[in-house]
């Protein structure tokens, strides 16, 4: 007796080519089941481990093929090789064979030979696909282990960002808008978009919580072009219903990693395009360490937003460390003052940036404005637009809307 190994399933309605069949491949060592016809045969292969199936095509009630063409519908035995074994000779029978899913043929009257040779071929390779099928689950099972450790390696939470990634695909975000009111006559000039995450179970979740993290792993690129999309959309809406009001301005906040995307200035310029809004109308809000870590390529990209029309915040002005020569350089319009130093009562400062601002020709927002003593003060040094609680705190898409249309009617949000 030989040493081959593998589970076969014979199938003919004729128990001496059965018992022949079995005969021959159990002296070399195969494990051989039989049965006498096709529901039979459907039974036996779905329950056992079985390699191969070696199947009589001439059976009564249920033909080889259908035998066949059941076996590749199901599952557990889609992938068991079948050969068939029959005395039809014709070209045709041969075709409806592989149509139906079976790898090989063997000739009756069949010689001994031809069956071993064809039946190790069929068993070996069925043998080395399961091999590689257990090869790919350890290797999917390692590339997971992996993918945590390189998570824990370098901070990174491997739940928060596959629930992250998929809030991107589901688009589970929402804007808000803060208004940016003029001083001196209390009136709207724009609003300045924030993003809130709008998670299924935890709820609104503050920018604060995902979007540093977003940063770090490459999702603020799909959350970015978002919140862009979105308030170019919501731009056109307005535009729509306040004719009267077409200089008011969204300003949106654009990541530094954000902004090296390339594709963002045709991305906005579509957007823009298809909402029909002009470009005077959308401002985009780069934080001041942008200034500072890569200025040349950074200065190329700004410039072309420059170019068609898309005016320029430094956010969160005072907190970095870009050097006055480089900022004179920047193609920016404003500098926003941050609500830190509004919190703190940092006059001087504040009076220093509105200088440097005056001297390099740019205007001048104020964040954080929360009571009147501060606006009061912020008038006295010629700050004439900001925003904070005083006056609003970020809302949503509707009432936004509504204190636009209030505006518009000469009711203001302060008096
Ligand atoms: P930011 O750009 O400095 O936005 C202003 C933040 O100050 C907002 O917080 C706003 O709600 C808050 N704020 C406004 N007025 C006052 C006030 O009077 N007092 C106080 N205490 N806070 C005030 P928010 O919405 O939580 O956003 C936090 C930060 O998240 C933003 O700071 C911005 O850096 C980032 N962010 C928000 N939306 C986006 C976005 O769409 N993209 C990117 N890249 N960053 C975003
Ligand atoms: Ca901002
Ligand atoms: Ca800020």
């Amino acid at each position: 007796m030989s040493n081959k190994s593998g589970n076969i399933l014979v199938v003919d309605d004729s128990s001496i080519n059965r018992k022949l069949l079995a005969a021959i491949l159990s002296l070399q060592g195969y494990n051989i089941s039989e049965a006498a016809d096709g529901r039979e045969a459907l039974d036996k292969a779905d329950i056992d481990l079985t390699d191969l199936i070696l199947l009589d095509v001439n059976m009564p009630e249920m033909s080889g093929y259908d035998v066949c063409a059941e076996l590749k519908q199901n599952l557990n035995t889609k992938d068991i090789p079948v050969i068939f074994v029959t005395a039809l000779e014709s070209l045709w029978d041969r075709i409806e064979g592989f149509s139906v899913g079976g790898v090989d043929y063997i000739h009756k009257p069949f010689e001994n030979i031809e069956v071993l040779a064809r039946v190790d071929t069929h068993v070996q390779l069925r043998q080395l696909q399961k091999q590689l099928h257990l090869r790919a689950q350890s290797l999917e099972l390692q590339n997971a282990i992996l993918q945590n450790e390189i998570c824990d390696r370098f901070g990174v939470d491997l739940e928060f960002y596959k629930d992250l990634e998929a809030a991107c695909l589901r688009q589970e975000f929402k804007l808000y808008y803060q208004p940016i009111v003029n001083f001196n006559t209390g009136r709207i000039l724009g609003f300045e978009a924030l993003v809130r995450w709008i998670h299924p179970i935890d709820g609104i979740i503050a920018p604060d919580r995902f979007i540093p993290f977003a940063e770090n792993t490459g999702l603020i690129n799909p959350i970015g072009e978002w919140v862009l999309k979105e308030a170019i959309r919501q731009l056109g809406i307005w535009k729509k219903m306040f004719p009267t009001g077409d200089y008011l301005s969204v300003s949106v906040n654009v990541s530094a990693n954000q902004l090296l995307n390339n594709s963002l200035v045709g991305f906005a310029q579509r957007a823009l395009l298809e909402n029909n809004v002009s470009c005077h109308q959308l401002k985009l809000e780069i934080t001041e360490s942008v200034l500072v870590n890569d200025p040349d390529a950074t200065v190329e990209i700004l410039q072309e937003f420059k170019n068609l029309g898309i005016e320029l915040y430094i956010d969160d002005f005072g907190t970095g460390y870009s050097s006055l020569s480089r900022l004179y350089d920047f193609p920016v319009d404003v500098l926003k003052i941050d609500r830190s130093f509004i919190k703190k009562g940092k006059w001087a400062i504040v009076k220093a940036i509105v200088q440097i601002a005056a001297a390099m020709d740019k205007e001048i927002i104020v964040e954080g404005v929360e009571t009147l003593e501060e606006l009061t003060a912020l008038k006295n040094m010629s700050c004439c637009q900001g925003q904070g609680y005083y006056f609003s705190k970020p809302v949503d898409d509707l009432t936004a809307t509504r204190m636009i249309n209030n505006d518009l009617q000469g009711s203001l949000l302060i008096n």
